[in-house]
């Protein structure tokens, strides 16, 4: 018999391993790791969602002949090696995984790796892409995958005549926000999901499941269903807009089933696309929705892998500073944007990207957080998180660590762009528009001593030079910077 040892971000009986794989010539294999369980402070959710699903699919493909051998064993190493003192194996496959620490340890205990098919542009067709370019621009690549997938095209031409609607997905939130986008559907919680919580409780944080999150391709299925004909018809204009009155907005909260195998890339753009053309989903919905799937999602994949492991340790401008207790739960905070965020994440281990990028990215940049900090403490935070995923998204998009390689300019702001783009700064016990004194907004003294702090930096950057003058000009920029050195102790302290 040969093995197919299924990882846990791979749930799916399509993807490469185990579609050639049949009940009577292959046994499958999955090991819950005591190793992996304990080596970050997982979110109780994140790591719920996974080892959940993982029990579930084992189930699925017992139902489909299989013979299953669920392991839990100290590491994935131990595992294998028991399963082979078990069964004596002919031989060993799996599916290439999502991480490079993956791919070398497979190859390392003698596995044969199949070419994975789990996203739709392969690393080796990304490199090609790549190949001789100087710059990676997303927009590029995404049009260059819609050509080669044929999705939304009318021959050679978008549909609609135009690639992009993004210039319409801009605006702050909207007046009447309360139940203006459908909750997804939520599952009851067995004996699996409690069996789960309790190996897990000791060792992660935030709250405990309550079946947001599907933990079965049928659950997971029903959340695209819901999300197509339900959401989707809204998505786009408001999809930057933070607001204490919905956590999902019309966000598809389909990142986590994609980012473990639940559901695959091209069935998701394929319902989209069979949406629009049935008149149910506006064009620009629908294309914004599936750039995010096959141009940023993919993006962030083709260059994780084309980037190599130095990335990580990328350090541009120098931030050491340990992630703020706030972050942790070991403090409060009364900044009401920081707060909001971080209590949604605790609630449902998912908040959304502005939220990721603007708030909590921004803070971090702001304060100059060691960025393998964050990158660590976000992989371990959301139900979404994977290594590839938040190297390129923290490194490079929230912390410019990588000098500029991912974005042209650092994603910095004040406290003028919270307040334009949520309902936050209402009844926040700081001011936005003050950049000194007690009462200044933290973001906005930090923001100007940031810009100050990195202007040598910055005054070559055409997208940043502006700003960098702009602090210059200021007549208090000394008392802001003596604010800023308050703040950064306040927020280290975790008083702020
Ligand atoms: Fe956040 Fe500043 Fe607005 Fe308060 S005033 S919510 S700290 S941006």
């Amino acid at each position: 018999m040969i093995t197919v040892w299924v990882l846990g971000d791979q749930l799916n009986a399509s993807l490469a391993a185990m579609a050639a794989a049949r009940p009577d010539t292959h046994r499958v294999l999955l090991v819950e790791s005591a190793a992996k369980v304990t080596s970050q402070r997982w979110h109780i959710q994140r790591a719920h969602f996974v080892l959940a699903s993982m029990r579930r699919f084992a189930a699925e493909l017992r139902v489909a002949g299989f013979e299953v051998d669920e392991r839990r064993s100290a590491s994935l190493a131990t595992g294998l090696a028991e399963h082979r003192a078990a069964y004596h194996p002919q031989q060993v496959i799996a599916t290439e995984p999502a991480s490079r620490d993956g791919l070398a340890l497979l190859h390392r205990l003698g596995v044969e790796t199949v070419r994975t098919n789990q996203f739709l542009c392969h690393p080796d067709e990304f490199a090609a892409w790549a190949a001789g370019r100087t710059s990676f621009t997303m927009e590029h690549f995404s049009r260059w995958q819609r050509r080669r997938l044929g999705l939304l095209m009318d021959g050679v031409e978008p549909a609609g005549g135009r690639w992009n609607f993004d210039a319409e997905n801009r605006r702050p939130p909207p007046k009447d926000a309360s139940g203006r986008w459908p909750s997804p559907p939520t599952d009851a919680l067995d004996v699996i999901d409690r069996d789960v919580i309790e190996r897990l409780r000791p060792h992660t944080w935030g709250a405990e499941p309550d079946g947001t999150w599907a933990t079965t391709r049928q659950g997971a299925l029903a959340r695209l269903e819901h999300f197509v004909e339900r959401v989707l018809p809204h998505f786009g204009p408001h999809e930057d807009a933070m607001t204490t009155a919905s956590w999902h907005l019309a966000h598809s909260l389909l990142s986590p089933y994609l980012n473990i195998g639940l559901l695959l890339p091209d069935e998701v753009c394929e319902a989209a696309e069979v949406a629009y053309r049935a008149g149910r989903v506006p064009l620009a919905s629908a294309e914004g929705f599936i750039r995010q799937l096959i141009g940023w999602r993919e993006y962030v994949w083709g260059l994780y892998w084309l980037w190599g492991p130095e990335y990580a340790t990328s350090n541009a401008l120098g931030a050491h500073r340990p992630l703020p207790p706030v972050f942790t739960g070991a403090a409060t905070t009364q900044m009401r944007c920081v707060s909001h965020t971080l209590q949604s994440l605790h609630d449902r281990a998912w908040v959304h990207h502005i939220q990721r990028l603007m708030v909590l990215g921004n803070l971090a940049l702001l304060a100059g957080v060691d960025p393998l900090a964050m990158t660590r403490w976000m992989w371990a935070s959301f139900v979404d998180g994977a290594e590839w995923v938040m190297l390129p998204n923290v490194v490079g998009m929230a912390l410019h660590a990588d000098g500029g390689k991912m974005a042209t300019k650092p994603y910095a702001a004040g406290g003028a762009y919270i307040d334009r783009m949520s309902d936050y700064c209402k009844g926040c016990r700081f001011d936005r528009k003050q950049r000194v004194g007690d009462d200044a907004c933290p973001f906005t003294t930090l923001y100007w001593d940031f810009v100050a702090r990195h202007g040598d930096r910055f005054e070559r950057n055409p997208r940043m030079v502006q700003q960098v003058r702009a602090a210059r000009r200021l007549d208090d920029l000394p008392a802001v910077r003596e604010r800023a050195v308050e703040v950064l102790r306040r927020l280290d302290n975790g008083n702020l």
